[in-house]
């Protein structure tokens, strides 16, 4: 145990490091600025589609300072989850890579607790309140502000150890540590992603209509594709397009989390398995995975419409 009592950047990064966090940036607790009004018009433009939870808590996406007092610094992490190349027994049907291991929230969820009571054995006064893609918190401007990466213009952030094949997590911490500069964007003329997309839902660099978007469309919207165009090919969960074009993500290693790397049980299935995809059986498949968000009649649903049916 560190008995000095000082926390330090340097001190919490190496704690997050140690415990499989792939990086970890510091930023001062401040408005999130422009990024609050690029969202603000997202939302006015109706871009979160049937995402309707994105309107609610504004207020504290502008403030966090609302969501622990005191808070003075946002630590901000990443998990590289890049599986790498996977074989699919069934080639007609996709699942986004950071939907094949174990759900991301219960694993980082445990490696943010194990951070947290890590700084606690440094200083046993620190307050934080983490939270893994589930609290009312920028996290890609937050990450951006740490010098973890840059929101490209696929929406992603990108990273320079593992492109966009990142989870983000974030802690509020009411302990000033010294901060990182905000990294600054990497695109430059490059537009691979916004060619690559198959449905045209990067709606201009930086500008994703969910609408349009094959992860929306197969994860959060409910009900029928009425209306819609089948250009989606093999997706029945996510889409990787975007991020497997992108020139950042060629550098990624393979990630050292183990339960992100794919379940054999899930590559294994062959075109016909999915087709005849029971309840029972996407319950038994996905019973610890970030599938389960769709339901079974959700997937049922993805698969039928990619077969044409
Ligand atoms: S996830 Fe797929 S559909 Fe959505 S923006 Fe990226 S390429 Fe387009
Ligand atoms: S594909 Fe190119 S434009 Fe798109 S996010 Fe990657 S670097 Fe940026």
């Amino acid at each position: 145990m560190d008995s000095s009592g000082v926390l330090t950047r340097e001190m919490i990064r190496q704690k997050a490091l140690a415990l499989g966090f792939s990086d970890c940036g510091f930023a001062p607790v401040e408005s999130p600025g422009e990024e609050m009004n690029f969202f603000r018009e997202w939302l006015a433009l109706g871009m979160n589609g049937e995402m309707h939870y994105m309107e609610k808590y504004t207020d504290l996406r502008e403030s966090p300072a609302l969501l622990l007092p005191d808070v003075r610094t946002m630590v901000m992490l990443s998990v590289n989850y890049y599986p790498g190349e996977t074989g699919w027994a069934g080639e007609d049907y996709r699942l986004s890579r950071y939907a094949l291991g174990e759900d991301y929230h219960e694993v980082i969820r445990k490696k943010l607790a194990q951070l947290l009571s890590a700084i606690r054995e440094t200083d046993a006064q620190v307050e934080g309140r983490c939270f893994v893609d589930s609290g009312p918190v920028m996290e890609k401007a937050w990450a951006q502000k740490a010098g973890l990466g840059w929101i490209g213009k696929n929406g992603l952030l990108i990273t320079r150890h593992s492109g966009s094949w990142v989870f983000l997590a974030v802690m509020l911490m009411n302990r000033v540590v010294e901060y990182d500069r905000p990294a600054l964007p990497r695109c430059g003329t490059c537009d691979r992603c916004i060619k690559a997309c198959p449905t045209g839902a990067i709606v201009s660099p930086g500008w994703v209509d969910a609408r349009k978007c094959i992860s929306y469309l197969t994860i959060e919207k409910r009900g029928a594709f009425d209306g819609l165009v089948p250009e989606w090919k093999s997706w029945i969960f996510g889409c990787d397009a975007c991020q497997d074009v992108c020139p950042w993500n060629k550098k990624a290693k393979i990630t050292s989390v183990q339960e992100f790397l794919p379940r054999k049980e899930i590559t294994d299935m062959s075109s016909e398995a999915w087709e005849k995809l029971t309840p029972e059986k996407f319950r038994e498949l996905f019973r610890k995975s970030a599938v389960k968000r769709t339901k079974p009649e959700g997937l049922i649903r993805n698969i039928k419409w990619v077969k044409g049916e």
